[in-house]
């Protein structure tokens, strides 16, 4: 006999995880805390658009959705640098046609939600997870009208999100259970760039603008609409912050000063700042994922992370791929199928976390400083000559899912350490080139 299965949530995780578990003939419930995004004029949550990548795709690809997808995507094939002296400049995100996809997160969770429930899944919204008993597996609800109501099933999934329910209800009844929550001191605010009077894209379309400024920064993605989804990382406190930029003046003359050309094209600048939420920003980490043969937490319930390597989506969706390949090889042995997802799961969760945590230094600081970009444009040429030995760590964290996030992060760590010792070297700017220099990193590379 199949299990009855119960999903907690039905964002973009708990979504593709329905779809993956109907087409495998489970009956599966979903229940959602808010309202159905298809019919009520519902934000989608966190941030309006995402980068979508390879990790992602293969698994949206694993369903079959992915040619559905591809038609609201927008391919940003590198980074579109914002100088604060006014200058701009183009870096390839990897080799000649790899690119990352920007995409709405609300038609991307609505079409995911209307695959699950037509291969079968029955969607409960307004149903909020307040309660989970482990004796009997039942999981109470609140709805909309605060009725309780309950679910009692064979496996349940935590798919709630990084300030899960689930998770909690996990963790007050499990005996040395390891969290961790860690902000960083920067918070997010959302801001808008309209499409220009023909409805044609303000910006260069294909590509992730950036506005580098040392300590904070604003990036753009393009929407199919013509607009551009800003989002300002930037201090929650401090001299330059959140806290001190508190009126419009204030707010309208230091856009004008840093990012001029992208104030120009942001009529609502002043309104979208003090209307706009201003959000954190959480890694969680915890340990275990899972209940024997009948709980797993799955997607940012189990390993939230910070967004500046554009993973946390694309790490949920390979969670569900990796779940999916582990119930081809054991079957209904759901203890077997649990207890290696979460050790494979694991070390990967922890990995992007760091990953993570350390592209913001990158992309907020570093993108603007030549020294960096040598750096970049050094490995680039490896990498083309070289292409299995030396991969750069954006490159498979990005587009490389055959590579492990654990193994990217720790063959990231040595290309890192080997380039640090290159970039001290006298006369790099202008023998970076040279066939001495291409053999002292590999061998470098193979002492290690
Ligand atoms: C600013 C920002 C930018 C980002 N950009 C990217 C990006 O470019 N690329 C990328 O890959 N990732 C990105 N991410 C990360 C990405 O948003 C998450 O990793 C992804 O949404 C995780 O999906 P999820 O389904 O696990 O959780 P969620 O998307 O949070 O979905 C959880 C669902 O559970 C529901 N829920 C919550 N509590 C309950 C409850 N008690 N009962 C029932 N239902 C509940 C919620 O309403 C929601 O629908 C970004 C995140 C942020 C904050």
């Amino acid at each position: 006999m199949k299990k009855d299965i119960t999903i907690i949530g039905a964002g973009l995780v708990g979504s593709l995880l329905a779809i993956i578990l109907c087409k495998r003939g489970y009956k599966v419930k979903v229940f959602e805390r808010r309202g159905d995004m298809r019919n009520e004029n519902i934000a989608a949550g966190r941030s309006i658009n995402l980068a979508l990548s390879d990790r992602g795709i293969k698994a949206l690809e694993e369903v079959g959705i992915m040619s559905d997808i591809r038609k609201i995507c927008i391919p940003m094939h590198g980074r579109f640098i914002h100088n604060a002296d006014g200058h701009s400049s183009f870096q390839p995100y990897g080799k000649e046609g790899q690119f990352i996809n920007s995409v709405s997160r609300g038609e991307l969770n609505k079409q995911l939600m209307t695959l699950a429930a037509a291969q079968g899944a029955e969607i409960y919204f307004h149903h909020k997870c307040e309660a989970i008993d482990w004796s009997t597996n039942t999981v109470t609800f609140e709805t909309k009208e605060a009725t309780l109501v309950s679910q009692k099933s064979d496996l349940i999934f935590g798919a709630d999100g990084a300030f899960a329910a689930s998770r909690l209800q996990h963790q007050l009844q499990h005996d040395r259970f390891q969290y961790e929550q860690y902000y960083i001191d920067y918070g997010y605010k959302e801001l808008h760039i309209p499409p220009g009077k023909n409805d044609e894209f303000q910006l260069e379309k294909n590509a992730l603008h950036i506005w580098p400024r040392g300590n904070y920064m604003l990036i753009a993605l393009p929407n199919i609409d013509g607009s551009f989804t800003c989002t300002l990382f930037f201090p929650f406190e401090g001299e330059i912050s959140f806290a001190s930029l508190n009126t419009k003046e204030k707010v309208q003359s230091f856009f004008a000063n840093q990012f001029a050309d992208a104030s120009n094209l942001m009529p609502t600048l002043i309104e979208d700042f003090f209307q706009n939420p201003t959000s954190s920003l959480v890694t969680v980490k915890c340990f275990p994922w899972i209940r024997a043969n009948k709980f797993a937490l799955i997607g940012d319930a189990a390993h939230a992370i910070v967004p500046f390597f554009g993973q946390g989506m694309n790490c949920g969706f390979e969670d569900c791929s990796v779940l999916s390949s582990l119930m081809d090889n054991h079957g209904e042995d759901w203890s077997t199928i649990l207890s290696a997802f979460q050790e494979l799961r694991k070390p990967d969760g922890d990995a992007i976390a760091e990953l993570a945590l350390n592209n913001f230094i990158e992309m907020r600081d570093k993108v603007a400083d030549p020294k960096f970009l040598l750096q970049k444009k050094i490995e680039a040429n490896l990498h083309q000559k070289h292409p299995d030995k030396w991969i750069p760590a954006y490159s498979m964290v990005t587009f490389r899912p055959d590579i492990r996030y654990s193994e990217a992060l720790e063959r990231g760590n040595k290309q890192e350490a080997i380039m640090q010792e290159i970039m001290q070297r006298g006369g790099i700017n202008d023998n970076w080139e040279s066939e001495f220099i291409e053999q002292l990193i590999l061998a470098k590379l193979n002492a290690l």
